[in-house]
């Protein structure tokens, strides 16, 4: 199937030449949002845009969630932690081309009345920083802020702000914390940030890719993307495709595309003679694909009715040769390392799971090991203020079931 990229098109990837970007339609959905502000979320819930940082919410609930709080301070943050092992989009985005990032949280500032506007940004992603940094330097120096301002009847604060550069740090509470200048600790949701955030305000949070993709459906219109997806799904996903196949990369391809197709067609198949075995998808949090889910259409629904998620996109491959309790160990590795150590369980399971893993992994482990993954498996989830062990369950979990005799083999007992 040929398709036309939207968010990695080049005239998309001017960098932070603003110029650039205004000779190639840019800030032509900031003047229809600004033309006709009641028509924006409307016009997000006709294109079907839902958040691509993961979740896959409705963004056009988030933002009405968020404009019809009281007036005062709003805060609309973008974003830009982006730390899952797998998930390497947003950087490109802010890295390559920072305006249509910036472009749609301003038009997000004018749907909700925010009047800061803040990009959040992983300090260990340079190029992205340097981007986004230069980028919005342009805007302020443009005039292009002064008919938001006109609106707003308020200033316009537009402000890059550094990440801890944590995992943790991605967690939207916990990017509230940091802005406030805390730590990066997550807390429980409900109240959720649309309506108690930043200093207690309504905050908008939305992923970089969601807000690129805004910046399109307020040029093009809501229906123009609607039909970039395949079938229900709407608009293109940006897949960060990685593991054992020939071409790993960053490919944007209609919302729904198929797994085969993905891994075959854009990702040149499987490395070597070996044959295609799972797919974490991700970041690596989530049930298992395998070889049964090859023909699965990669959006957020059909993904879930699969008993898995979509994620951000993030399809790590792995072949026959693979060893998936290593796999597994390495991920519950990299959780227990971001665990922000605030809830006991979260801190003490995921380690206690890395210490199991690494047990049957190494060849010491005996059945006695199992049945205590087993366990900690049943006894974790909904145990921490965020995701966080919750994911390291579902990935060892899935991975005990589709593999279990992998697990077995490995046992000395
Ligand atoms: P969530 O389901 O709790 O919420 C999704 C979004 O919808 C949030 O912004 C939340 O505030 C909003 N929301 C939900 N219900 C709402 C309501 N009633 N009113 C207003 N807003 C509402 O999910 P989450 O914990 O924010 O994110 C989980 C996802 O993040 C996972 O899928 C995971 O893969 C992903 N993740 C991504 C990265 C990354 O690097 N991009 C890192 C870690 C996790």
């Amino acid at each position: 199937m040929t398709h036309r990229p939207v968010l990695l098109a080049p005239t998309a990837a001017v960098g932070a030449d603003l110029d650039a970007w205004l000779q190639n339609g840019g800030a032509e959905g900031l003047r229809h949002a600004l033309a006709a502000p009641e028509r924006i979320i409307p016009a997000l819930a006709r294109a079907g845009l839902r958040g691509m940082g993961g979740a896959g919410f409705p963004t056009h609930r988030k933002w009405s969630s968020v404009a019809g709080q009281s007036a005062g301070d709003k805060y609309v943050l973008c974003n830009g932690n982006e730390d899952e092992p797998g998930t390497f989009k947003d950087r490109h985005l802010l890295s390559a081309s920072p305006h249509q990032v910036i472009e749609g949280a301003l038009i997000a500032a004018v749907a909700v009345d925010a009047n800061h506007v803040l990009l959040y940004v992983n300090p260990h992603q340079h190029e992205a920083l340097k981007s986004t940094r230069a980028a919005i330097e342009q805007w302020r120096a443009s005039g292009l802020l002064a008919p938001i301002e006109r609106r707003l009847g308020l200033r316009l604060a537009l402000d890059v702000v550094e990440s801890s550069g944590r995992y943790i740090g991605g967690e939207e509470t916990a990017v509230i914390a940091t802005i406030e200048g805390g730590f990066p600790f997550p807390r429980r949701k409900p109240p959720y940030p649309a309506e108690s955030g930043v200093h207690g305000r309504p905050t908008l949070i939305n992923n970089v890719e969601t807000l690129a993709n805004v910046t399109h459906i307020l040029r093009h219109g809501a229906d123009w993307y609607r039909a970039l997806g395949i079938g229900e799904a709407c608009g293109t996903k940006l897949y960060s495709l990685s593991g054992d196949v020939l071409e790993p990369g960053l490919f944007e391809l209609p919302m729904g595309t198929s797994l085969r197709e993905l891994v075959f067609t854009h990702g040149g198949g499987m490395l070597g003679p070996l044959a295609f075995k799972a797919v974490f998808t991700g970041g690596p949090s989530n049930t298992l694909l395998t070889a049964d889910d090859l023909d699965v259409a990669l959006d957020f629904d059909s993904v879930a009715q699969r008993g898995s998620r979509l994620g951000t996109g993030a399809m790590i491959v792995i072949s026959a040769g693979t060893s998936i309790v290593r796999k597994v160990a390495e991920y519950v590795d990299f959780f227990a390392a971001g665990s922000c150590g605030q809830c006991t369980p979260c801190k003490t399971g995921t380690y206690q799971l890395s210490r199991l893993l690494r047990r049957i992994d190494t060849g010491v482990g005996v059945q006695a090991d199992l049945r205590a993954l087993e366990s900690l498996c049943a006894l974790l989830p909904g145990s921490g203020r965020c995701g966080l062990v919750d994911g390291a369950v579902t990935v060892v979990r899935s991975s005990m079931q589709q593999f279990r005799e992998e697990y077995e083999r490995q046992l000395i007992d």
